[in-house]
This record gives structure tokens, sequence and C-alpha cells, in this order.
């Protein structure tokens, strides 16, 4: 029978990989905790409603990257294609903006899905980690969002990161400048990929988001959006760069980044990074201020704005791979035991078991084995300890207990093992 291939675009994570998929998670909560962040875990099948009414028609995202389908019921659902979405949609199901408490603080992680072309750090499902803080309009919020993402890849071992920053001000500068765009584009558009030209005509601002090599060139002499801001956004651009010279967060401006999804105004932000091999995987994180999804989703329009940004974990990981982060992440076997004989087996079996009740981890052998077989798969498994013996040397009370690292081995007390082990391994 011939082999069943994963669908194009998704992957399997096996093992040491998945150990730091799940550490690049465990670091990005822990720090999104430490900032007031809480846990929310939304579903990935959503209405596909959700996602039109949130992520604004002009996005690659929604014309025609969606896994959307029709259900046994005929109801139109997505497979999401980013997280904040879900969580507005949530925060609406729940009331949970019913709270003197703003602002609301989310943190999520999960797959996402899009149909995209796989390359390079591209997939058609893919991780993401993120947070949405929704409630309160403040750049100290804004800067601390950049924060959270600096400090998080900061923590997964990055030095080397270009944070991007750049305003696309408030919706009326935003609107002239679209328009001065559409002027410039228009006498230009004839040379432009075709998804410019729906660009134009939907959101000329995501024109200067292509990624296509020949249209970049015609981007660099558009009108900048600096000379389109008005005096309050321009201050408040300036006062979140300010927050970040204080933080001590490198970053630098780039008036062309824009992002993809149609919701954001003021701060908007990307991390990239080029790989000591040269590889360039795209955006590993992006984010910014956003205003009036909540609304789309008939929320109240005082508390509606918000903060956020998305990582992808398969780009974390690549990058964190190639500069050498991710030795020492794996998870390790602490101890392999190796009865000698048949009936060495039971006792080994429940001496495994009052380890791991220990806090170890340990692998028993369900057949015997000889010696110098036990030893060849402990060194595959990585263990770092062997606890060796017979039938006759358990009734006597004693095992013999070896360091593979240091390949030193010792007798050691039953009674006394539990001390032993805690002295040598912890
Ligand atoms: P890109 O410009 O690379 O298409 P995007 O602007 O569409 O990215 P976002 O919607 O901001 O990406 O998603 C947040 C993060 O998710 C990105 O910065 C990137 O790290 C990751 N990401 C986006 N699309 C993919 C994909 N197809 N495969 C893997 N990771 C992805
Ligand atoms: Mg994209």
């Amino acid at each position: 029978m011939p082999t069943i291939n994963p669908v194009k675009g998704t992957h399997d994570i096996i093992a040491d990989e998945a150990d730091v998929y799940s550490y690049i998670e465990s670091v990005f909560a822990k720090e999104a905790e430490s900032f007031g962040y809480r846990h929310i875990v939304t579903p990935v099948l959503e209405h596909t409603e959700v996602f039109d009414r949130a992520t604004g028609e002009g996005s690659d995202v929604v014309r025609k990257e969606m896994y959307t389908f029709l259900d046994k019921a005929e109801r139109s659902v997505t497979l999401r294609p980013e997280g904040t979405a879900g969580v507005m949609r949530s925060i609406m199901t729940n009331k949970l903006y019913a709270t003197p408490d703003m602002p609301l603080k989310y943190y999520y992680s999960g797959t996402t899905y899009r149909y995209e072309r796989p390359q390079l750090g591209r997939y058609r499902e893919f991780r993401q980690i993120g947070v949405e803080c929704v409630g309160e309009d403040s750049v100290y919020l804004d800067a601390e969002t950049v924060a959270l993402a600096a400090r998080t890849l900061q923590k997964l071992g990055f030095k080397d990161l270009r944070l991007k920053i750049n305003t696309l001000g408030d919706k009326a500068s935003r609107e002239n400048y679209k328009e001065a765009l559409r002027a410039f584009f228009a006498t230009r558009i004839d040379q432009m990929c075709p998804d410019c030209h729906e660009r134009l005509r939907l959101n000329p601002l995501r024109i200067l988001d292509c990624k296509v090599p020949e249209d970049h060139a015609l981007v660099a002499d558009a009108p900048k959006m600096k000379d389109y801001l008005s005096p309050e956004s321009l201050e408040r651009y300036q006062k979140t760069l300010d927050l970040l010279r204080l933080l001590d967060i490198p970053f630098e401006e780039d008036d062309t980044l824009v992002r993809g999804l149609d919701y954001y105004g003021e701060i908007v932000f990307e991390v990239h990074c080029i790989s000591p091999e040269g590889n360039d995987y795209g955006a590993i994180c992006g984010g910014g201020h956003y205003e009036g999804i909540l609304t789309n989703f008939g929320g109240p329009k005082e508390i509606d704005v918000g903060v956020g940004f998305a990582m992808g974990v398969e780009r974390v990981y690549a990058l964190m791979k190639e500069f050498g982060l991710i030795g020492g992440l794996a998870s390790t076997l602490d101890i392999y035991l190796m009865p000698l004989g048949e009936e060495a087996i039971r006792p080994a079996y429940e001496l495994g078991d009052t380890l791991r009740g220990l806090g170890y981890s340990a692998l028993v052998p369900y057949k015997p084995g000889k010696l110098g077989a036990y030893f060849k798969k402990a060194e595959r498994k990585g263990a770092r300890y062997a606890i060796i013996f017979g039938e006759t040397e358990l009734q006597n009370g004693f095992v013999q207990v070896k360091d593979l690292t240091k390949q030193q081995q010792e007798e050691v007390n039953l009674k006394e093992l539990p001390d032993y082990l805690a002295a040598h391994l912890r």
C-alpha cells in the first residue's frame, strides 16, 4: 500500500523538536503572565463571519488565505487564520468587558491555518503565540506590548533582532494618506502585480506591504505617512518610541511597514531576523494598535481599542535552531534500569515506579538483556545514570549506580538510594 503523505503545508513536530516548541510556548506564557496577561483558549473552528467582521475585507488573509468550508448542516465555518478575531468574539460571547478592570489582557497559543504557497518559513498549518490587550487607550500599553514581544524573544536567547516600528496615524491622517497613495499608484498600477490592483481598490496602504520585488522598487518613491500625520498622532508615536528607549529596547523606524490586517492604526511593529546562514524566514512577530474590531461584534464603543501581537512559532524555532539556541532544551532521561536476568525484571519494574514517584524519569526494559546492549540503549536514550542489579544483589539490599557521563560506578544501599540520587542527579 502506498504511504499517506501529510497535507501540503502541514508538518509533524517530533520529540526533541516538540520539546523546543513547548519550551517556546512556556517561556512566552511566563513572560505574558509577568505582564498581567491571563490565558485564553478559543476554538480553532469559528463561524466564517467571525473573521469577516474582525479582519477586514482588504486583507490577504480574508480575501484568499482562509480555510473555509460548509459543515454537514451547510453552515460556513473557517479554521482560524489568526488569533485576534476569536478573542474578540469570546470577549463578546462571555461579556468579558462587563468588568471595571480595564484593560482586558489575554494571551493565547495554538494552531492557525492559511491557504498560502508553502515555502521557507511559510506553512498552511502553523502555530502562533500572541496577546490582546483591550479596553484602554494608552501609549504605555502600546509600548508595553512591544516590550513583551522583545522580552520574550530575549528570554529565548535572541540577540540580533530587528524590531521595526511605524505609525499609521489616526483615522483622518490615514484617510488623507490613502488618498495620496491612490493618486500616486494610479499612474503606476499597470506595472504592478494583480494583487496590488485589488489593494489599490480596497486598501492602498497594503500596496506598501507587497512582497513582489518589482513592486518594491515603485513603493520606495511613494508618499510617506509622516507627511500626513496629525500633530496628535505624531506626538503619540514619539512618546511610544521614547518609552522603548526608556526600557532599553532597540528599534528601527520603517515607514513602509503597514501590516496585513485592516484594523490597525497608530503604532505598528514587526520583528525580523536574518539567520546566521543568511535565511530570511520573514517576520517572526507582527502587531500593533487597533480600533473598531469590538464594535463590529456589537461591543461597546467606549472600550473598542486594543493592542496586540502574534508570533510565528515555526519561524522562531527555525531561527533558534540556526542560532544554536536549542541545545539542552530537549527532555532527558535520568535513569536507565538494568536488571540482570529474568527474575530482576519484576523488582526493576517496581523500582522504576518508585523512582518516578520521586520525580525522576526512568526506563525499564521489559525483556532481560545483556549489560553491553543495555549500555548501548542507555546511551542512545541519553540517560544520565544506570542502576544495575541482579536478584541476589536486590536480596542483599544493594545496587550498582553508574554515572554514565563520568563513567564512574558505586555500590549503593537501596535504602540510601533516594538520598544518593538527590545528591547526584538534582
Ligand atoms: P507574512 O508577511 O510573512 O505573510 P503576516 O503579516 O501575514 O506575515 P501575521 O498575520 O502578522 O503575519 O501573523 C503573525 C506571525 O505569524 C508572523 O509574523 C509570522 O511569524 C507568522 N506567520 C504568518 N503566516 C505564516 C505562515 N504561513 N507560516 C508560518 N508562520 C506564519
Ligand atoms: Mg501573510
